[in-house]
């Protein structure tokens, strides 16, 4: 049934109702001739008991007909994933091979089995990796790196962007701030740095490059790429890390 066509039943159910309205005054005052004011009150409070009935009559017909109501929540409840929590828990403590995972299940408030299965993987992989090791330990604590990022970070003078972008990049590198190229982009690098184009100007050859604000999400705060046209390449800029760092 289209919503429209619900609440226009539950208000014509309403007002059927309500129609009854004047039949108590009617029987009261017309009928058994009532005039003193307690049968007035009397009559006047029915009344009004009659108006709340129609109000919630029209709400229960709608509610009935499925329009009026909680939004159905998409996804988990707050309660299945305390549940879920609580069955890893459980599977933890049977289980002590997966007992590395204890404090990461118990710190976050939305992990399930199938994710939980994805780090278990991902850190048998990593144990494997020749540079694995400590990224083993880190994904431990939930920080997640990819192979891209593993392979760049191990060489130091490698550069993904472009010739213009390239002199930014190699600071970010030397400034230690996180930086990584961007899956399944070419010429395309995503740091933690706040990049602004004003900031850089006074220490960079900025020609041709400019800046652009995107959002993934409506109430994002917003990401700043800086972009070489010409190159077609980019930083992406994801993080509150000050760069240039202040003198
Ligand atoms: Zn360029």
């Amino acid at each position: 049934m289209r919503p429209s066509t619900a609440r226009a039943l539950g208000l014509a159910a309403g007002l059927g109702v309500a129609a009854t309205f004047p039949l108590p005054f009617y029987l009261g005052m017309g009928v058994l001739g009532w005039k003193q004011r307690w049968q007035i009150a009397l009559l006047a409070l029915i009344g009004l008991g009659i108006a709340l009935l129609a109000v919630f009559v029209a709400m229960r017909v709608q509610r009935a007909l499925g329009t009026v109501g909680a939004p159905q929540i998409v996804g988990r409840s707050a309660r299945d994933w305390a549940a879920e929590k609580r069955r890893l828990q459980a599977m933890i403590a049977a289980e002590p091979a997966l007992e590395r995972w204890r404090d990461l299940v118990e710190r976050w408030g939305h992990f399930d089995e199938a994710a939980l299965m994805r780090y278990e993987r991902r850190y048998q992989e990593l144990l494997r990796h020749p540079l694995g090791a400590p990224y083993a330990e880190m994904l431990l604590k939930g920080d997640w790196r990819a192979d891209e990022e593993i392979a760049y970070a191990a060489e130091p003078d490698r550069v993904v962007t472009c010739a213009h972008l390239a002199p930014i990049e190699r600071d970010l590198r030397r400034e230690g701030i996180r930086s990584a190229p961007v899956l399944h982009a070419e010429r395309r690098l995503w740091t933690e740095a706040c990049l602004a184009l004003k900031r850089l100007a006074p220490n960079y050859e900025l020609a041709g490059v400019d800046e652009e604000v995107y959002y993934d999400h409506p109430r994002d705060p917003g990401y700043v790429l800086i972009r070489c046209r010409g190159c077609d390449s980019a930083i992406d800029s994801r993080g509150g890390v000050r760069f240039p760092p202040e003198a």
